[in-house]
């Protein structure tokens, strides 16, 4: 499994500053970048010495059923704060649930491409320029105690891959008696995909991107931020990449208090 991944977009919107914590006495307050639901520094409570808490009675018995990440990482932080009774049961023959990768055909002679089966990537949460594992992720602290690998996700598009092929409009933009394929290759990090239609695409959703995860930036962790969020969540959450890189942009970013119900951001998705 790739777990993590060395580079996150998000935190490399142009012009962006970014800070530590809003105030020092905002001890559980999570610094951006980081999970959007909830503002709570996840990694500080489990850095904490002893764990997350300190069990009073270490012989009361616990169960958890199911092996996955979830029961998996319960029954660890259990078993740091004292409790030495933990039972996990889990029902097929393997443990990792939903994280599961297949080894590609010991058969095929050119290559043994595994399969990823459920989750492949898991975001850090660092910084440009910060190591990924000092993200304030909680897998980032699991992969440093843990010393997991990490590698490049081979994101499409990206400089991780060789290249991308895109069928734009099913592969007929400009109608082309039979459809066409687009190769992006960006070797550089830097090239931007080719042809001009897939260039307004890209620079739509770069300009948006940026937009937003500045926005997302200043008000992240502050006093306004379940209402920016529950906005975001209620502005963009049935709408496609399709639907939004075509919709007709605003220049601004709105938003009214998510308790009189009607909150609603507007985001520009246009330089
Ligand atoms: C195709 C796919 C791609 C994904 N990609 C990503 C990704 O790139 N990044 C990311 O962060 N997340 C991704 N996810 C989501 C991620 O895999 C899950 O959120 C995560 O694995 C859930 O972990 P869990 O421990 O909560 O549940 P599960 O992994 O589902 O574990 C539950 C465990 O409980 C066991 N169980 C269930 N019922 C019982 C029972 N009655 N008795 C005993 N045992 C029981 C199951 O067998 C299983 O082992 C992806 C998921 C899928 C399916």
């Amino acid at each position: 499994m790739t777990i993590g991944s060395s580079y996150n977009y998000p935190s490399q919107a142009p012009g962006l500053e970014t800070r530590n914590k809003r105030s020092p006495s905002g001890k559980w307050k999570a610094r951006f970048p980081n999970p959007p639901d909830l503002c709570f520094d996840y990694r500080a409570l489990l850095e904490q010495p002893g764990g997350i808490a300190r069990a009073t009675d270490s012989s009361h018995r616990i169960c958890i059923i199911g092996a996955g990440i979830t029961g998996l990482t319960a029954a660890r932080e259990l078993l740091r704060c004292g409790f030495t009774h933990i039972t996990l049961i889990e029902q097929s023959s393997r443990i990792g649930g939903r994280h599961l990768t297949v080894p590609g055909s010991p058969q095929s002679k050119a290559s043994h491409t595994p399969f990823e089966m459920g989750a492949m990537r898991m975001p850090l949460f660092n910084r440009e320029g910060e190591s990924p594992k000092d993200g304030r992720s909680l897998m980032a602290y699991y992969a440093t105690i843990f010393e997991l690998a990490l590698s490049d996700f081979a994101n499409p598009g990206s400089q991780w891959v060789r290249s991308t092929g895109i069928y734009l409009r099913e592969g007929s933009l400009s109608k082309p008696a039979t459809p066409q394929m687009l190769i992006w290759k960006n070797a550089d990090g830097r090239t931007l995909p080719p042809g001009e239609e897939l260039q307004a695409v890209y620079a739509k959703w770069r300009a948006f991107a940026d937009r937003m995860t500045r926005h997302v930036c200043d008000s992240y962790a502050s006093e306004q931020w379940e209402s920016v969020w529950a906005a975001i969540v209620a502005r963009y959450h049935a709408i496609s990449f399709r639907d939004l890189v075509s919709m007709p942009a605003a220049m601004r970013f709105s938003i009214q208090p998510a308790c009189s119900l009607k909150a609603r951001a507007t985001l520009g998705s246009r330089r």
